[in-house]
C-alpha cells in the first residue's frame, strides 16, 4: 500500500528561521544594553534618549513599516517576540516598543493615506515616538464617551479637551488622538487625528507617578483651540471608532506579549535564586512546596505564550481577532500577576526588597488588568464572542 503522505502544521512555538535570529538578537539587546539600566530607569522614572535610539537602530521601532518608508517590512508576529524579549527585562521598554508598533504604526498602516503614511511613516521609522491617545478622566473603559472636541473651521479642525493615562507621552513627537467632532451623534462623532507636537494649542501636560512600569511615561495631553489641518484626520470622519476599536483589538495580543515576556522575567530570576538560597541545609529548589510553585509558573506562562503567538499568527494571517486578542490578553496578564506573587513568595523576605528583582515585577504587572481594557472588558468581549456565536 502506497504510504500516505501527512502534511504537519508548523508548531506555534517553534519559530522560522528569520524569527530565531530577531527574536535571539532582540534578546541579546535587552541582555546587554537594557539589563544594566532597569534600576536606574525605575529610580528615575525615565528611559534615557539613548536607549530610545537603540531601539530605533536595533529596528524594533518600525517592525511591520514596509521598507519602502524606512522599516523592517516585517510581521505582527515579530513585533510580538520583540515586545516579549524586551518586557522579559524590562516591561517599560517593552511597552514602549508595543504602543509604537501594534497602536501607533499599526493604525496608520491600516487607515492612513498615502500622503500620511509618507509623511508619518517614515519618521516613525527613523527616529520619531508615536502615541495613542484615547482614555479621558471621565472615559475610560467606556472609551467612547470621550469629550475632546474637534471642530471644523476651514481647512482645519481646531481640536479642545484633555486626554490622561497616556503612554509614551514624554517620548512621543506624533499623536494619535481621538476626538468628536459631534457629541449628539455619540460614537459616530469620533474621529482620528495625527497631531504633532510643538503645534500651537497642544501641551503635554502632567506626567503620572506610579505604582509600577515607572520608567514608562504616563501622560496628560492638553488641547486648547489647536488646529489641526484636515489632511491629518486619520480615515473618515466619524469612523475614529472603528479604528480605536479595531487597532486596540490587536494592540492587546502585544500587551499579552508584554505579559509572558515580564512573566518568563520573573520565572528566569525565581529559579536561580531557589537553586541558590539555601535553607534546613539544602536549597529550597528541594522542597515540592517550591517546585510546585516553579511548575504552575511555567505551565501558565507557555500556555499564555501559546494563546499570545495564536493570536499574533490569526492577525497575520488576515484574521478577526477580536475574541482571541481578549483571551490572550485577559489570560497572559492573570497569569503574569498570579506568577509574579509567586516570584515575590518563593524569595521570601528578599522579595519584599528592592535589592532583588522580585518586587519590581510585582509591580510592574498590575497595570495589565487594566491598560487596553481591564480584564472585566476583556471578559465581556470574550463573552460577546461565545454568545453571539451560538
Ligand atoms: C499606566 C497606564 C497607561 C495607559 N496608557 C494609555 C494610553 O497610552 N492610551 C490610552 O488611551 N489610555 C491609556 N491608559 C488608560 C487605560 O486604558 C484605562 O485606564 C483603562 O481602559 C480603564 O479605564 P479607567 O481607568 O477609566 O477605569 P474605569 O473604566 O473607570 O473602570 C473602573 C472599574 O470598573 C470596571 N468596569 C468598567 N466598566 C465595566 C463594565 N461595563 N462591566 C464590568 N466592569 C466594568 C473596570 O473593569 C474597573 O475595574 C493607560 C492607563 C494606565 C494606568
Amino acid at each position: 500500500m502506497a504510504e500516505q503522505t501527512i502534511e504537519h502544521a508548523q508548531p506555534l512555538t517553534v519559530l522560522a528561521e528569520d524569527e530565531a535570529i530577531f527574536r535571539d538578537a532582540v534578546r541579546e539587546f535587552a541582555d546587554a544594553q537594557v539589563r544594566p539600566l532597569v534600576r536606574e530607569m525605575d529610580e528615575h522614572a525615565k528611559i534615557p534618549r539613548s536607549l530610545v535610539d537603540q531601539l530605533f537602530d536595533l529596528g524594533v521601532m518600525a517592525i511591520e513599516i514596509p521598507e519602502a518608508y524606512g522599516g523592517a517590512g516585517a510581521s505582527f508576529f515579530h513585533a510580538v517576540l520583540a515586545v516579549e524579549e524586551l518586557s522579559r527585562v524590562d516591561p517599560s521598554v517593552g511597552v514602549l516598543v508595543d504602543v509604537q508598533n501594534t497602536l501607533v504604526v499599526n493604525a496608520l498602516m491600516r487607515w492612513g493615506n498615502d500622503d500620511i503614511k509618507r509623511r508619518y511613516l517614515t519618521r516613525l521609522a527613523s527616529n520619531t515616538v508615536g502615541a495613542y491617545a484615547l482614555s479621558e478622566a471621565g472615559s475610560g473603559s467606556d472609551a467612547f464617551a470621550l469629550a475632546t472636541r474637534a471642530k471644523e473651521d476651514g481647512e482645519h479642525y481646531v481640536i479642545t479637551g484633555r486626554k490622561l493615562w497616556i503612554t509614551n507621552g514624554n517620548e512621543a513627537d506624533i499623536f494619535l488622538v481621538f476626538a468628536t467632532i459631534n457629541p449628539e451623534a455619540g460614537y459616530r462623532g469620533i474621529t482620528a487625528f495625527v497631531v504633532e507636537r510643538g503645534v500651537a494649542g497642544f501641551t503635554v501636560g502632567k506626567k503620572e507617578d506610579k505604582l509600577g512600569i515607572r520608567a514608562s511615561s504616563t501622560c496628560e495631553l492638553i488641547f486648547e483651540d489647536c488646529r489641526v489641518p484636515k489632511a491629518n484626520v486619520l480615515g473618515e470622519v466619524g469612523k475614529g471608532y472603528k479604528s480605536a476599536i479595531e487597532t486596540l483589538n490587536e494592540g492587546r495580543i502585544g500587551i499579552g506579549a508584554q505579559m509572558i515576556g515580564l512573566a518568563a522575567g520573573a520565572l528566569e530570576h525565581t529559579i536561580k535564586y531557589t537553586k541558590a538560597r539555601k535553607q534546613f541545609g539544602k536549597p529550597i529548589a528541594e522542597f515540592q512546596a517550591i517546585q510546585f510553585m516553579l511548575a504552575d509558573m511555567a505551565t501558565e506562562i507557555e500556555a499564555s505564550r501559546l494563546l499570545c503567538y495564536r493570536a499574533a499568527a490569526m492577525k497575520d494571517a488576515g484574521e478577526r481577532v477580536t475574541q482571541f486578542s481578549a483571551m490572550a490578553k485577559l489570560y497572559s496578564s492573570e497569569v503574569a500577576v498570579r506568577a509574579t506573587e509567586k516570584g515575590v513568595q518563593i524569595f521570601g523576605g528578599y522579595g519584599f526588597i528592592k535589592d532583588f528583582p522580585a518586587e519590581k515585577y510585582y509591580r510592574d504587572v498590575k497595570l495589565c488588568t487594566i491598560g487596553e481594557g481591564t480584564s472585566e472588558i476583556q471578559r465581556l468581549v470574550i463573552a460577546r464572542g461565545i454568545l453571539g456565536a451560538q
